[in-house]
């Protein structure tokens, strides 16, 4: 008989009031307890229907069927037939609009808390794994990947997972993209991003830091260089501004500047020299992922008062739900109003 009790299986987290005033992570993970009682909510539907929600279509029942029977190795082998980045979706993938949307248990009750079983799987696999990788068997075909961001490492371990001979060429001196410069800590660690990495590296992926690609080597050079295919997953790095009053003063940062060096360049330590205003009162402006990112980490580095200002009502922001909670529970406020002028 499943489990039908009507609510997901509690998270542990930080408490708010203490979380704020750290870059820990705040969601701490299921016990193996949790996870099988969460995994035994799985109704095993026939026809599937979260794998339809899945980008990359998980075979989702099957993985949650061996978590529920505690079998949490079979449970990552079938979650990595799939998906290359198990530990980091499971964190940051917006499964409420995705497969957890579609998950019949959630018509009436809420759906079965998938993101969640997929995190504690990963992360069980990377404390407890001790098994030696198979590593593929050779193709002979090679392929370049333009960026290190989740574009970039996925198409680089489904590729070698087939066989081929992968190199990852990235800007920066590190690989991971926003998942390392942008997502922060207390969302997503980096030292899980950094296993990931590892993990793809193990499977044969190369991955060359501090290659601006179109400066250093063109697409051209990278095909007379023996590569067969270029796939180029460069990433919007780039930031966009509105065109406000005022944009240019002084204490205005674009939510790339800001969380890069709060992330990337660790300015939130007290060890590491990168500058970053710490302002007492702080308006974010935007209602997606990366406002609640900037809002609560502006919170953590101790601002008193962080607005988020946004341009339509709460049921209107982009951000995951999950996000807007978290932030809330910090004490940061919303402001909904028209689009900002200065
Ligand atoms: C703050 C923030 C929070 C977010 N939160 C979420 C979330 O919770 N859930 C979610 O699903 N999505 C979230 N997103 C969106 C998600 O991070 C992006 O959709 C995703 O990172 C895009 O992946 P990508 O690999 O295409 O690009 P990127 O992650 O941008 O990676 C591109 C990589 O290419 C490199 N590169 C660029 N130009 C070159 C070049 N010429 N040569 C070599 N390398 C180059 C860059 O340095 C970078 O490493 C968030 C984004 C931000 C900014
Ligand atoms: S839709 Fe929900 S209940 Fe059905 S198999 Fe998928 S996760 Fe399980």
């Amino acid at each position: 008989m499943p489990n039908m009790c009507p609510t997901k299986t509690a998270m542990p987290e930080q408490e708010p009031n203490v979380r704020n005033k750290n870059f820990e992570e705040v969601a701490l993970g299921y016990t193996e307890e949790m996870a099988v009682n969460e995994a035994t909510r799985c109704l095993n539907c026939k026809n599937k229907p979260c794998v339809n929600g899945c980008p990359v279509n998980v075979p989702i029942p099957d993985f949650i069927a061996h978590v529920a029977k505690g079998e949490f190795e079979e449970a990552y082998k079938v979650i990595t037939m799939a998906s290359s980045l198990p530990a980091v979706c499971g964190r940051v993938c917006p499964q409420e609009s995705q497969c957890e949307s579609k998950c019949v248990r959630g018509i009436k009750t809420e759906s079965v808390g998938i993101g969640r079983l997929e995190r504690f799987v990963a992360d069980y696999h990377m404390k407890n794994s001790t098994a030696a990788l198979e590593i593929p068997e050779p193709n002979g075909h090679k392929v370049a990947v333009i960026g290190a961001g989740p574009a970039g490492l996925t198409c680089a371990g489904s590729l070698a997972k087939k066989g081929y001979d992968v190199t990852i060429y990235e800007a920066f001196h590190t690989a991971g993209g926003v998942l390392m410069y942008g997502i922060p800590e207390f969302r997503l660690p980096k030292a899980i991003v950094q296993k990931e990495i590892n993990g793809l590296k193990e499977l044969g992926v190369k991955i060359e830091t501090n290659m601006v690609m179109g400066k250093v080597m063109s697409v051209d050079e990278l095909f007379e260089n023996g590569f067969e295919a270029v796939f180029v997953g460069t990433g919007a790095g780039l930031p966009s501004f509105m065109g406000m009053e005022g944009e240019g003063l002084i204490g205005v940062y674009s939510a790339n500047e800001f969380l890069t060096r709060i992330n990337l360049m660790k300015a939130y330590k007290d060890e590491y020299d990168t500058p970053v205003i710490r302002p007492k009162n702080v308006a974010v402006v935007g209602g997606g992922n990366v406002a609640m990112d900037g809002a609560r980490s502006a919170k953590r580095l101790g601002a008193e008062n962080v607005y988020i200002v946004y341009r339509r009502s709460e049921a209107e922001m982009p951000a995951r739900l999950e996000e807007i909670h978290h932030a809330k529970e910090e004490g940061i406020n919303f402001k909904f109003l028209n689009n900002p002028i200065r």
